[in-house]
């Protein structure tokens, strides 16, 4: 098979896979225009210290021995399948580097005749990568689940970043959707990378010279809406993953149905983007804000609500709490207030130690003051038009982002679908790679 054609196939095959942050889009150039944008093949990932990169974003395979029923490479699905070699791994990701292309590559694989096998081949082409045409970009390899340890050992010494897919929330939704995968069989490579990582820091301290081992940390991702989980199970999930193996970032993906199966959402459903997105935004509050699971969500309320972000839900059910005073509240309550980021929120602290701040000087700030005024007093004065009423507070919340800016569109017909909130637009997805809301 051409090295072309399986390209096409095996890099449109790992687009399902978001656990180096971000999936392709597709568009045509126009005349006059410039470039092409592809399905896959190409995907911008974060580093470590905040530059965005680009990865070269394929599967070393698509033939899989297991059948995962929410999968498009499960063995009982009838699709092209291709295998790269570990050379050919190694010398797409030179020729793509040389040309300018990329700045790293992100490296997966289904499980090729058994896990071990795979990750053989994995670090084979990682090895060949690193010693023999001493590439020293970014690479984000696939650690595969039941793989024997010592081969992901060596292979972190090679790689900045691994990750191993937990993919199904529960272990009820692995048993009914990927039979053949436990939930051992996934968290014990994760306990041991992480085990690995901590001894390489200690090291670090007592040695000069230590070899490196997946600098860049690990990642996961999760399945949302192939399964019937709560979102409360989900953020718990992400939380203790977080606190048990120090994991750079959870990645949720929104379940886009690749087969009919009765214990999958039929065929036509679409993907739980806004979902998708509400838990992207929960997870920001958890790593960043100081949030808990149980405090966004609770056996009574185990969803998000899909009109309105975590972060104004949980002020609404909490506005005991409010309003909190800008000039006097800690630095802990200030991140709390919707409308304040970590950015404003640092800043406002800085900036009242030489003066008050007034409300026009919150906007200056980063204030997001259409949310915060509902929260806040400043100066003593409270600036919201609807007072502490949680139904009023919410209604406005969730009207300000169904107005529409021009005439026109106030005598639209009503439609049923325009009650549906909109997708996420840029500025949200922003606000997901940022966490500033
Ligand atoms: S092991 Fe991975 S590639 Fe294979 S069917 Fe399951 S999810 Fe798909």
């Amino acid at each position: 098979m051409e090295i072309q054609t399986k390209l096409k196939i095996l890099s449109d095959a790992a687009k399902y896979d978001v656990s180096c942050s971000s999936s392709g889009s597709s568009r045509k150039n126009q005349t006059g225009g410039i470039g092409n944008g592809h399905l896959a093949g190409i995907c911008h990932s974060w580093s470590d210290d905040g530059r965005c990169i680009s990865l070269l974003k394929i599967l070393l395979t698509n033939y899989c021995v297991y059948d995962c029923a929410y999968c498009v490479n499960r063995v009982t699905n009838d699709v092209p399948r291709a295998a790269f070699t570990p050379e050919e791994v190694a010398e797409l990701t030179i020729n793509f580097y040389r040309r300018n292309y990329i700045e790293g590559l992100f490296l997966s694989s289904a499980i090729y005749k058994s896990p071990d096998y795979t990750m053989e081949l994995l670090l084979k082409a990682v090895k060949k990568l690193r010693e023999e045409y001493r590439f020293n970009g970014y690479i984000h390899l696939k650690g595969i689940p039941g793989a024997d340890f010592r081969l992901i050992a060596e292979a972190g010494k090679f790689v900045d970043r691994m990750s191993v897919n937990i993919e199904l929330p529960s272990q009820q939704g692995l048993k009914l959707l990927a039979p053949q995968k436990s939930k051992e069989s996934i968290v014990k490579p994760m306990n041991f990378i992480y085990s690995q990582i901590i001894q390489k820091n200690d090291e670090k301290k007592r040695f000069k010279k230590v070899p490196l081992f997946v600098p860049a940390g690990q990642t996961t991702q999760l399945i949302i809406g192939a399964t019937p989980d709560r979102d409360l199970n989900i953020l718990k999930l992400s939380e203790n993953l977080y606190r048990r193996f120090s994991l750079k970032r959870v990645y949720y993906s929104a379940y886009v149905p690749v087969a009919s199966n009765p214990n999958l959402p039929s065929i036509t459903t679409k993907p739980p983007l806004i979902r998708e997105h509400r838990l992207y935004q929960a997870d920001w509050l958890l790593r960043f804000y100081g949030f808990t699971a149980n405090e966004l969500l609770d056996e009574q309320k185990p969803d998000f609500d899909i009109e309105l972000d975590p972060k104004s839900d949980w002020a609404i059910r909490n506005l005991g709490m409010f309003p909190v005073e800008v000039n006097r509240a800690d630095y802990e309550m200030l991140l709390r207030v919707p409308g304040i980021g970590v950015r404003s929120a640092l800043k406002i602290v800085a900036a009242r130690r030489t003066h008050p701040l007034s409300y026009e000087s919150l906007k200056k700030i980063g204030v997001v003051l259409k949310r915060a005024k509902h929260f806040i007093t400043c100066q003593g004065k409270f600036y919201g038009e609807v007072g502490l009423n949680d139904k009023l507070i919410r209604q406005c919340l969730v009207l300000k982002k169904q107005e529409k800016p021009d005439n026109a569109s106030r005598f639209e017909q009503l439609s049923i679908f325009s009650l549906l909130p909109d997708d996420p637009k840029p500025e949200d997805t922003l606000a997901s790679i940022t966490g500033e809301f």
